[in-house]
């Protein structure tokens, strides 16, 4: 199994994805498309956390065969977002990365119930967490394999979403020298920002990105607003390349 600084070996390590699972056609052609852009990390997101019980909540178990498929078919790994536990048991042979999502951050029970697994974890930040709290939560699972993912936060400004956070990027960075990537979708909610929030956050030091992407993401059934298309995809990861090699390749 890679460790959290196996995928840190390439940076910006490039995650890239549907915001959810929606059928095996979809996941299937979306793994294959962005693998091909330059992500070496899909989203597969089989269960999602949402704010009302009406909305969509994910395919649950019945997709994780295809993404089982998919980890036979394609170049790519696979980070998969659990909500429970005993959604920790049922993927834990699948997912090459365990993710806990910002409304998850202090489940403590689900933190301890990853802290006994190998996987690298990535943890991204509650909605109005302090860092200290953030990386408490991180303690919880294990700080040494943990990518933290800032993915904006609740503030009084609401010109977007949310507000990316970089202040807390840096810090922890700085402080902590722990990895931190940045989710430009989740902050922005809007397909046309996701790029300048993108490469602002490589440009400051991020060491990578997740990014919603759908080969027509007006078909997506969750976040199609800041889900951006394989055209866009390749035109950030081919730019967010660039910025990190004239700043920070020696
Ligand atoms: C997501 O990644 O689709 C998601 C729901 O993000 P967050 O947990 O940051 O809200
Ligand atoms: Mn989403």
């Amino acid at each position: 199994m890679k460790t959290r600084d196996d995928y840190l070996q390439n940076k910006p390590l490039i995650i890239a994805g549907p915001c959810s699972i929606s059928s095996r056609e979809q996941i299937t052609k979306i793994a294959e498309e962005v693998s091909r852009l330059g992500a070496t990390v899909l989203r597969a997101q089989l269960w999602k956390p949402r704010t009302n019980p009406d909305s969509f909540q994910g395919v649950g178990e019945e997709g994780l065969v295809w993404v089982k498929d998919i980890k036979e078919a394609v170049d790519i790994d696979i980070a998969m977002e659990v909500t429970s536990p005993s959604q920790v048991d049922l993927v834990h042979e699948t997912a090459d990365i365990l993710w806990v999502g910002a409304r998850n951050m202090q489940n403590f029970e689900l933190l301890k119930s990853i802290s006994d697994k190998r996987h690298p974890v990535i943890l991204k930040n509650g909605l109005v967490a302090n860092i200290k709290e953030w990386v408490g939560a991180a303690k919880y699972i294990g700080i040494d394999r943990v990518l933290f993912c800032e993915r904006g936060i609740r503030t009084a400004v609401n010109s977007m979403r949310f507000t990316l956070d970089l202040n807390s990027m840096i810090a922890i960075q700085k402080d902590y020298n722990l990895p931190v990537l940045v989710d430009p979708s989740h902050t922005a909610g809007r397909r046309d920002a996701v790029s300048e929030l993108a490469l602002a956050g490589v440009a400051a030091g991020a060491d990578g990105l997740v990014i919603e992407t759908h080969y027509n993401p007006d078909e997506e059934k969750v976040d199609k607003d800041q889900t951006i298309d394989l055209d866009e995809f390749k035109r950030i990861v081919d730019k967010a390349r660039v910025v990190y090699r004239e700043i920070y390749k020696d």
